[in-house]
């Protein structure tokens, strides 16, 4: 098929691909434990159905727990890769304290975008695939793996299963449609990933809580001393300050400031902290933050107490390339280090997961790019993403020497998780196309 016919076939599919996707946001598909489960159901007989339509009979695929997957198979005509088209149906909640302008799951359009949760993050990934199928009848000039997770946005019994069944996850290329652009109209092509590594430090100086009045003084609660502690984890200019792990300057697209200004929520006056460019603190360089603490009351119920012992729990964003062991080892190292005053420290492991790095200078990813080129009419630049995704290792090692084109129709006018999630209907249609483009490339159309 030629790239007009392509884009043609595309924009047929689109009108019927945009009805079921409304339909598909109208289902609170939240797999959070405590959430009812029926519109997960609902949701996961609604991407099926929307599949079948495309062309692609699927089945569930059970997981062994949890949610099933939705799992669709077309067999690679001969001397053509396999491709695995991933994107998830489940959804975070979406409370109307959010302050959400309208019912999160009664799709609406708005200047020009589509509203709902879920509209984006990532039933816009489901579209993308759907729409793309739609455009090759069924028939793609690849082989086919989809898989339609049910829990990405909680745990996840996905990971363990690919660990479990690898064969089955084959692939020359893994497509995984739950990004975005972060203008629309601007591609871009995501390429790294940071890791996440958490620990927890606890903090104890005294053998009983004492008298702030009577004690207080020579001797060092511990919640103080936790503060100064953490305290030694950034610089004057709010830069992470532990030695010795892994960074770099992003070479590809920045992201604007003003913009990441207005997606963060930041108030007037706040300033942006830390040295090098947004890109760089966002995508390559490690970013450590403080989640919780405890130890203290809260302050209705806090009285002259000095605290014997405080635990906060800290998470360090590593950059790709880094090895998350390594990086919470220093960490954890840099804690122990500076604990003031002679108090004792304890720091426990919590969890360690890999960064992620697509491989690069592949057949798949020079295609990606070009794909993007021409469906968009301008070059793509190459961006990272700040969060983890920790099943792309996990089928990286179940399909080693696969590439990964990690994209989608998540802008950052998206606001996933957030209130008024929406997403713009040309971004699913010019994504749809460029992965149209893609596979017939890889299929030597
Ligand atoms: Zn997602």
């Amino acid at each position: 098929m030629s790239p007009e016919t392509i884009t043609a076939a595309v924009k047929a599919a689109m009108p019927e691909v945009m009805t079921e996707l409304a339909e598909l946001v109208s289902h609170a598909s939240c797999a959070f434990p405590g959430f009812p489960a029926e519109p997960v159901h609902a949701a996961r007989k609604s991407v099926m159905r929307m599949l079948a339509k495309a062309g692609l009979e699927t089945r569930e695929l059970d997981l062994g727990a949890g949610y099933p997957a939705v799992w669709g198979e077309i067999e690679a005509p001969p001397g053509a890769p396999t491709v695995l088209l991933y994107a998830h149906y489940d959804i975070q909640p979406a409370p109307m304290a959010q302050g959400w302008d309208s019912d999160p799951f009664k799709a609406v359009m708005r200047d020009g975008r589509l509203y709902g949760r879920g509209a984006a993050d990532d039933k816009s990934g489901i579209a993308i695939h759907a729409a793309t199928l739609r455009a090759f009848a069924g028939k793609p000039p690849v082989g086919i793996k989809l898989v339609i997770e049910g829990e990405e946005e909680t745990v996840s019994n996905l990971e363990a299963y690919v660990n479990k069944h690898p064969e089955l996850f084959k692939a020359d290329v893994m497509i995984i449609a739950d990004m975005g652009n972060i203008t629309c109209g601007e591609p871009v092509l995501t390429t790294t990933l940071r890791g996440h590594v958490q620990c927890s430090v606890e903090v104890r100086t005294l053998d009983h809580p004492l008298h702030s009045g009577v004690f207080g003084g020579p001797a060092p609660d511990a919640f103080v001393s936790l503060i100064r502690l953490l305290n030694s984890l950034w610089d004057e200019r709010g830069n992470t300050a532990v030695a010795g792990l892994r960074a770099f300057d992003w070479p590809g697209a920045d992201y604007p400031v003003d913009l990441y200004r207005e997606m963060a929520g930041m108030l007037p006056g706040v300033e942006v902290v830390g040295d090098g460019s947004i890109a760089s603190k966002l995508w390559s360089q490690p970013t450590v933050s403080v989640l919780g603490i405890d130890g203290p009351p809260p302050i209705a119920e806090a009285g002259n107490v000095l605290l014997p012992s405080a635990k906060a729990k800290v998470a360090l964003r590593i950059a790709p390339g880094a090895d998350p062991d390594a990086e919470l080892a220093i960490l954890e190292k840099h804690l122990l280090a500076h604990a003031p005053w002679g108090v004792v420290v304890e720091v426990h492991d919590i969890k360690a997961s890999d960064a992620f790095k697509a491989p690069m200078g592949g057949p798949a990813m020079a295609a990606a790019m070009a794909a993007l080129a021409t469906a968009y009419g301008k070059a793509p630049s190459e961006v990272g993403s700040g969060g983890s995704i920790p099943l792309l290792e996990t089928l990286a090692k179940a399909s080693p020497g696969a590439e990964f084109i990690l994209w989608g129709a998540e802008d950052a006018l998206a606001n996933i998780h957030g209130a008024n999630e929406s997403v713009h209907p040309d971004e699913i249609e010019r994504m749809a196309i460029a992965q149209g483009l893609l596979l017939a490339t890889l299929g030597g159309q």
